[in-house]
């Protein structure tokens, strides 16, 4: 079983959803002794080989070209697919058992957008947004959400040689990175005639950070029974609209109709890891920590002391919600 991982970059760095899928891809290859290949295309990328190594890369392929600063799909499927063809045929795939090549990458806005179509053309299967990838008898197994995210359920590709499959970010989670660790380097600079391509970015439309998938989300609000009914919902999407924040909540408030059922986070919902998590009247149940204790920095209101959601907090407001959002949103608007 062998292992591509097609990483990509975020705000000048391996996103991290990347190096997810670098340690899950490093993990499942150490079973067969085989070494784990990482295409990484974009431009000054020279500084990130070194990272990927630390979580398990083996060979990085570093492809620079000034069309993927601001490339669409079309530039990154012209540029790729030839380079996988490669990468393919280098690694010798014996066609003769089955899987043996699997194409892992994160699952960003950005891969939906040409991962799907590098798929078709190599007339491989797509599984997406898996939670885990597992080996069984030499065969790969993709674990993956269903049912709204109420089951999880297991699929196998049965006949596919290679298969692709995307990872939910923050499914896994990061572990330490091995800085001494060091990976074999190949450079790539394609040569690409842009005027061919039909598709050209004019602007990109920033989008709304209340209603972004949570699992993308930077900041995030959380709100949960205590904020008491809709109208302290109301209070959660001013506060998400002045931190530039997107709006989540626990199970409890989801079902109740006062959030759309997208938007709670814990074991039957979302796994987010954001750099802010604010958590607003909300107790912190184990199904819902197991959504959110990955988040970077934790601040927690709460008017009861015992909260078990204080453990977990950088910062604990002891008070009421109703009179903290408010005053907060009044010291914002200054
Ligand atoms: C099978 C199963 C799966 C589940 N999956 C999930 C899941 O994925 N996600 C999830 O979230 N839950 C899930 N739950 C529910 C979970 O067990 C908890 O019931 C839920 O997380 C509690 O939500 P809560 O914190 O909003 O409510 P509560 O536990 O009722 O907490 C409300 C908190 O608000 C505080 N509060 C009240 N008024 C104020 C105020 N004015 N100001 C400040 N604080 C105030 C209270 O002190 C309290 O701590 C699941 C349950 C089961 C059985």
């Amino acid at each position: 079983m062998q292992f591509i991982v097609i990483a990509e970059t975020d705000h000048g760095a391996v996103s991290l959803p990347s190096l997810e899928c670098v340690e899950e891809a490093r993990d499942l290859a150490a079973a067969s002794g085989q070494p784990v290949r990482v295409l990484l295309a974009g431009t000054a990328l020279s500084a990130m080989a070194d990272v990927l190594a630390a979580h398990g890369a083996d060979t990085v392929t570093l492809i620079e070209h000034e069309a993927l600063s601001d490339g669409g799909a079309e530039h990154w499927l012209s540029i790729m697919e030839p380079v996988v063809h490669e990468a393919v045929a280098d690694l010798g795939v014996d066609t003769s058992s089955e899987p043996v090549l699997c194409i892992l990458a994160p699952d960003s806005s950005h891969m939906r957008a040409w991962l799907p179509r590098l798929a078709l053309r190599l007339r491989a299967p797509l599984v997406s947004h898996c939670l885990q990838v597992q080996t069984n008898d030499e065969r790969l197994v993709f674990v993956r959400p269903t049912h709204g995210g109420s089951r999880h359920e297991q699929m196998v590709c049965p006949g596919a040689h290679v298969v692709c499959a995307t990872l939910a970010p923050g499914a896994r989670g990061l572990g330490v990175a091995d800085t001494h660790r060091r990976a074999r380097v190949n450079r790539l600079t394609p040569n690409l005639s842009t005027e061919t391509f039909h598709e050209r970015r004019l602007h990109t439309l920033p989008p709304d950070p209340r209603t972004v998938d949570l699992r993308e989300a930077d900041r995030i609000v959380a709100g949960g029974l205590g904020v008491g009914g809709p109208a302290g919902v109301e209070l959660l999407w001013k506060l998400g609209t002045r931190l530039e924040a997107a709006v989540g909540g626990t199970r409890v408030i989801a079902d109740r109709g006062w959030l759309p059922t997208d938007r709670f986070i814990g074991t039957t919902g979302k796994t987010v890891t954001p750099k802010l998590y604010l958590a607003l009247g909300i107790s912190g149940a184990s199904q819902h920590t197991s959504g959110m204790n990955r988040s970077e920095t934790v601040i927690v209101v709460n008017n009861d002391r015992t909260a078990p959601l204080f453990s977990l907090a950088d910062l604990g407001i002891i008070g009421d919600l109703h009179e903290i959002v408010p005053a907060l949103l009044a010291c914002l608007e200054e």
